[in-house]
């Protein structure tokens, strides 16, 4: 679908990608609403593009409908979800104080993989009133894997696990939501110039950087965005998860 006029929810567009992402969005012409759990963060994205900013927890159900129902009463509902919120904790299966705690583990896949599907949920329950626009399409869905979804390191159970659950649920939930004329996607960036990666010494840099074949540099969070909406643009991609990675592929550490 066209962008343009469209009401769109972005999730963890506060910063990095996210913001990146609902920048684009905006410029293209869609009504964004910029949820995130910080809140100061959305509502400065939110006045930069002249969009809509909301407090949202995805992990919480009730936050999230909350959020949703703030944008539907600014914006209407939405056709296009970009769910970009996630977080990493790092940590070994067995560390130096023991077992993982299993709070931790819990905590990345609650934010992750079910703080996704909540928003996925909520979002096309919206969607499932709306019109349909040219091909029967009433809504996108776009979520955000990682490549550690297929090569997790070391130290990344938790991150590893939500991020492949996000790309094994696509292909379920397209087909799931097929008879609404709903489409999703997923991708799986590699390594991302994000502040908090930008944040890392030069020589960590380097060395992640030499790993990406071509081109042999951080990914910019514009070119995710490019990514996405090329995938909201275009009708005939649906169920897949695309990777954006140079042909990075991670070693054990
Ligand atoms: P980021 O700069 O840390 O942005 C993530 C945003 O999500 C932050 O504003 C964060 O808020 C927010 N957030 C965290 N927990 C949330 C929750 N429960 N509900 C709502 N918002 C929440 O990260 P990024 O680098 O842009 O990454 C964005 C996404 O891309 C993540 O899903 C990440 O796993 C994925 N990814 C990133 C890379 C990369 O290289 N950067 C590579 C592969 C995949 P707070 O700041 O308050 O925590």
């Amino acid at each position: 679908m066209d962008v343009k006029g469209h009401a769109a929810l972005v999730t963890g567009a506060g910063s990095g990608i996210g913001a990146e992402t609902a920048r684009a969005l905006a410029r293209a012409g869609a009504r964004v609403a910029v949820l995130d759990l910080n809140r100061e963060a959305a509502l400065a994205v939110a006045k930069e593009i002249g969009g809509l900013g909301v407090e949202c927890d995805v992990s919480d159900a009730k936050s999230g409908e909350t959020a949703v129902a703030a944008a539907r009463a600014a914006h209407g509902p939405s056709r296009i979800l970009v769910n970009v919120a996630g977080i990493l904790i790092p940590g070994r299966i067995v560390g130096r104080d023991g077992a993982l705690p299993l709070e931790k583990f819990a905590r990345v896949i609650e934010v992750n993989l079910i703080g996704t599907f909540n928003m996925m949920r909520l979002a096309a329950a919206d969607m499932a009133g709306l019109e349909p626009l040219a091909d029967g399409e009433r809504g996108v869905i776009v979520n955000t894997s990682s490549v550690a979804a297929y090569e997790g390191q070391i130290g990344q159970v938790a991150y590893a696990a939500s991020k492949a659950g996000i790309a094994g649920l696509t292909l379920a939930a397209a087909r799931d939501l097929a008879r609404l004329g709903i489409r999703v996607l997923t991708i799986a960036p590699g390594l991302i110039a994000t502040p908090m990666m930008l944040t890392l010494p030069a020589d960590v840099q380097k060395s992640l950087t030499d790993q990406v074949p071509f081109p042999s540099r951080l990914g910019h969070a514009e070119e995710y965005a490019r990514l996405a909406l090329h995938m909201i643009g275009n009708v005939m991609l649906n169920g897949e998860t695309v990777r954006l990675d140079g042909a990075l592929r991670m070693g054990p550490k």
